[in-house]
């Protein structure tokens, strides 16, 4: 950063000149206004002192009186006139300095040289030095030098108020005003001095804050390739979450769909052993694959909380009888110990659900023995919200009080070999507490170790309008899709479409199918789904979506298109890896009516099969 604090900089003396210029044109009005008052003033002297002058019996209005008008208005209109027009100019200051002095002796000559109007000669000097030029009072003192001398020899009774007087009287009088401008000539210097410091000054700060500018503007421009390369990365990020998703999953559907349809076959006691062990091993992955999503998403702020009618008894109720069976397995204790409050409540079922799931899931695997209790509260919060309370209690191991300050950060576990022995990726209470904190709750813990822990969920939810039956309320929101008729038709040689490009997904969802007692056709990508479809009619199309040559969406738009032509409407069921948010709603924009992700279980494989053959036109 360079400095500028030397008064002799250029930008100092152009700031310094900037200053004199507007003292002397402020000066220049000050005096403009004074000499307007002057002026009358003077007429007005003239006119008390002596009004008239007398010839034998006959009087007539003074001379002094008339002096006082025509060389007042001298005396001031010029100097005036140039305060105007030319503001600033030295020539103009000269000009006032001169005219003050002669102002000032013509005030003493219409007072008939009192002595108290000698002291307008000082006041004025005192003025003059407001311009903070020493050239200025030199001028003034000249004029005030001159007339003093020349009157005093001349008329002296119009200056000194006698009719003779020493010829040397005028040196006096100079010398107090001599005296005077000791004094204004070194507060003009000070003056000018200040002003050379001042503008050293700003010239410094303006260096200072030019410097500060342009740091700040090279940060900005920083910041600005640093925040584009975030976002770069961020969306680099998403998509290769996106894709890994896809290609995780694609594999995982044939492990997971070929061990259950292994698992439908005629196993030893020892291959079935094998083959649930593929299966249980799949669903543990893809857990943790759901998990890495989840956690993404929320990071990502791609998480959209719902509103919509809930109730937390229901709610906590099918997660305890979800998650009843593992308890069970582990002779654990796993209830409803308590249910209060409102049952109508606004906010999003699914993503609290996934919060108790992962709570009460915990607390039944840390628990060895005893019970785990479910809690639900409620206090009136904010008008028309209630304070809902939501308790997962356990008799587990606990957790000792240096963890617990960490527990609900990313991949954060009590302990390596209690992970080992139990499992989990560390992220379940991370992504609880993002998804409270969403919510605007709070999530809390107690614990001690050996006696178990207490995990409470504060949330302030909107009270919903009651409903005319409690038990009517749904624990989940209701899905968005179109709703087929609720009569299910049996689905035994209805014909499917599989389109699917990967041969191992294709043979899965064909054997499945099939299983089912399903006819079924294959096709390999789009173009030679609607190459199907032109010649055979068929009940329900299971559609893939990233597919070489003709994707699903495209074949799906092509098939609508068909349709609006008089073809019969076919329901289209995507079938795809993708599982990103978004995903389901761009597959429905596509023209699709329903949506499975992958790996798809054989039970929802036929919920969603038995669903769409009942809607069917063709069957
Ligand atoms: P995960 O369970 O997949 O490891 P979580 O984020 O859900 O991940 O939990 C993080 C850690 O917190 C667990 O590994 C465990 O050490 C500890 N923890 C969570 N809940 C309990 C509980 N009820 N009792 C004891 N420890 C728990």
């Amino acid at each position: 950063m360079t400095s500028n604090a030397n008064p002799g900089s250029p930008r100092a003396q152009q700031l310094f000149a900037e200053q004199c210029d507007a003292q002397h044109r402020a000066t220049d009005r000050m005096f403009a206004g004074l000499m307007l008052c002057q002026w009358p003033a003077a007429i007005l002297l003239a006119a008390t002192v002596s009004p008239r002058q007398w010839a034998g019996a006959t009087s007539s209005l003074h001379l002094h009186v008339y002096l006082a008008i025509a060389l007042g208005a001298c005396l001031t209109l010029t100097p005036v006139a140039a305060a105007l027009l030319r503001p600033g100019r030295p020539g103009t200051r000269h000009l006032i300095a001169v005219c003050q002095a002669l102002t000032s002796a013509l005030l003493i000559h219409v007072s008939g040289g009192r002595i108290e109007t000698h002291f307008h000669v000082f006041g004025s000097l005192a003025f003059l030095s407001f311009y903070r030029d020493w050239r200025v009072l030199a001028t003034a003192t000249a004029i005030t030098a001159a007339d003093h001398c020349v009157r005093g020899l001349v008329l002296p009774q119009s200056i000194y108020g006698v009719l003779s007087a020493s010829p040397w009287r005028w040196l006096e009088h100079v010398g107090w005003v001599a005296f005077e401008d000791v004094f204004l000539l070194h507060a003009c210097r000070r003056g000018v001095r200040e002003m050379h410091d001042n503008a050293a000054r700003r010239a410094e700060l303006e260096a200072t804050r030019a410097a500060i500018e342009a740091q700040v503007a090279e940060r900005t421009a920083e910041l600005a390739v640093a925040r584009d390369q975030a976002l770069a990365a961020s969306r680099a990020k998403t998509e290769f979450l996106a894709n890994m998703s896809h290609e995780i999953r694609t594999p995982m559907n044939g492990v997971i769909g070929m061990a259950q349809m292994l698992l439908e076959t005629g196993l030893t006691t020892e291959q079935r052993e094998h083959a649930e062990t593929i299966r249980q091993s799949g669903d543990a992955l893809l857990v943790i694959l759901n998990d890495i999503l989840d956690f993404s998403k929320v990071e990502a702020g791609k998480v959209v909380l719902e509103q919509v009618p809930l109730d937390l008894c229901n709610l906590a109720e099918r997660v305890v009888e979800l998650l009843g069976a593992n308890a069970r397995a582990k002779g654990v204790d796993l209830v409803v110990r308590s249910c209060a409050g409102p049952r109508h409540l606004l906010g999003d079922p699914g993503r609290i659900r996934q919060v108790l799931l992962n709570l009460v899931g915990n607390a039944i695997k840390f628990t060895a023995a005893g019970h785990v209790f479910v809690d639900i509260g409620s206090a009136p919060g904010r008008a028309g919200h209630a304070v809902c309370s939501l308790v997962v209690e356990d008799t587990g191991i606990g957790i000792p009080a240096d963890k617990l300050g960490s527990l609900f950060g990313v991949f954060q576990q009590v302990d390596a070999s209690t992970t080992r022995l139990h499992g989990g990726t560390g992220l379940g209470l991370a992504i609880s507490r993002r998804l409270v904190d969403l919510m605007g709750g709070t999530i809390t813990v107690q614990s001690e170790p050996g006696r178990g822990s207490r995990f409470l969920v504060r949330l302030e939810l909107p009270v919903a309008a009651a409903a005319d039956d409690d038990d009517d309320l749904p624990a989940t929101a209701p899905a968005a899709r179109p709703q087929p008729p609720a009569a299910l038709a049996r689905h035994e040689r209805a014909r499917v479409l599989v389109v699917e490009d990967n041969p191992v997904n294709r043979r899965v969802a064909e054997r499945m199918l099939q299983k089912l007692g399903c006819e079924v056709l294959l096709a390999e990508h789009g173009r030679l789904a609607l190459d199907v479809l032109a010649g055979t009619s068929v009940d329900l199309v299971l559609m893939d979506c990233q597919m070489p040559v003709m994707d699903g969406y495209t074949a799906t738009g092509a098939i609508r298109r068909r349709e609006a032509a008089g073809t019969p409407r076919v329901p289209i069921v995507a079938l795809t890896a993708n599982a990103m948010a978004g995903e389901q709603q761009r597959c429905q924009a596509a023209g699709m009516d329903d949506y499975l992700a992958k790996p798809v279980r054989l039970a929802e494989l036929r919920a969603c099969v038995d669903k769409w053959l009942a809607a069917s036109p063709a069957r």
